[in-house]
C-alpha cells in the first residue's frame, strides 16, 4: 500500500513524501529541503530508496547532496539533459522507474525549464511546476507553443488522475482564473474549496486532471472565450490555443 504525503518547505514547497509501510522504505519528489525529509525518514524509520527530480531548480534540487550523505543508496532519478549534476539516471519519454511497490513512467514536459519531465504512477501525477491546481509554471526557459504541448499531454491523463504539483499557489491561481473565466461555475466553488482548506491550514492538493480541465485556464486555451477578458495590451488577434496560452501567461505574469 502506497503513501503520499506532502512535506511543506520554504513557504509554499512540497517536497512529495512516496512510502511503503509494508517495506519501510521511501521515495521523495523534488527535495529542495533535506531537514523535513530526513526527520519523516527518521520519525517512521524508512529507508530512502529514490529521490525523483522533475527539474534543475535549487527549492527542487537543493536537499539532495545531504539526502545521500545519510542514504547513500538513494538513488536520484532526473530529466536526461537536466543541467542539475547530480543525477545517477538520467530518463527520457517513454522510461520507467521501477520502485519495488510502484511503478512510474516518465513523460518529458519542456516549457518551464526545458529539462522538465512528470512522473506518472498508476492514478497518480508528479508534475512539479509544469501543471499547478489553477495555473501552470511560468515559461523560464522554454516556448508558449512547448507549454501548451506539455500540458497537452498532461490532459490527455485520465480524468481521475490524482496531480500533486510542487507549489502552493493554488489561491492566487483561482483568483486570476476568474478574471479569465468569471461565470465558470466549477471555478467558483473551486475557490470557495480551496478557501476553506487553507483556512484550516491545510493544503488544497492534491487536485485532479478532470478538476483541472473544468477549470484552468491554461488547460483551457483551445476555448475562444477565453479571451473575452484579457486585457488589449495581452490581446492576441489569434484564435489558435497557443496564442490564447501565451496572451494568458502574460497577463498572469503581470496580475
Ligand atoms: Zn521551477
Amino acid at each position: 500500500m502506497v503513501q503520499v504525503e506532502p512535506l511543506l518547505a520554504f513557504k509554499d514547497n512540497y517536497i512529495w513524501y512516496v512510502s511503503c509501510n509494508k517495506n519501510k522504505v521511501a521515495a521523495v519528489v523534488d527535495p529542495g529541503d533535506a531537514n523535513t525529509v530526513l526527520a519523516r525518514l527518521n520519525q517512521n524509520q524508512h529507508d530512502l530508496e529514490a529521490i525523483l527530480v522533475t527539474h534543475h531548480h535549487w527549492d527542487h534540487t537543493d536537499g539532495i547532496l545531504a539526502l545521500k550523505e545519510h542514504f547513500p543508496n538513494a538513488v536520484v532519478y532526473g530529466p536526461a539533459n537536466s543541467p542539475y549534476e547530480h543525477i545517477d539516471v538520467r530518463l527520457r519519454e517513454g522510461d520507467s522507474v521501477e520502485l519495488p511497490y510502484l511503478s512510474l513512467n516518465v513523460i518529458e514536459t519542456p516549457g518551464h525549464t526545458l529539462d522538465h519531465v512528470c512522473y506518472v504512477a498508476n492514478d497518480m501525477l508528479f508534475c512539479g511546476d509544469t501543471l499547478f491546481h489553477g495555473g501552470c509554471g511560468r515559461l523560464f526557459e522554454g516556448t508558449a507553443t512547448q507549454m501548451w504541448q506539455s500540458l497537452q499531454k498532461l490532459a490527455r491523463l485520465p480524468d481521475h488522475t490524482k496531480v500533486f504539483c510542487t507549489h502552493e499557489y493554488t489561491l492566487a491561481n483561482l483568483e486570476f482564473a476568474l478574471k479569465a473565466e468569471p461565470d465558470n461555475p466549477l471555478l467558483i466553488e473551486a475557490q470557495k474549496a480551496a478557501l476553506n482548506r487553507r483556512a484550516k491550514h491545510q493544503p488544497t492538493l492534491p487536485t485532479d486532471i478532470k478538476t483541472q480541465k473544468g477549470i484552468n485556464p491554461f488547460l483551457r486555451a483551445q476555448l475562444t472565450q477565453l479571451k473575452d477578458h484579457i486585457p488589449v495590451e495581452y490581446q492576441t488577434e489569434k484564435n489558435q490555443p497557443e496564442a490564447i496560452f501565451l496572451a494568458l501567461r502574460l497577463w498572469k505574469n503581470h496580475a
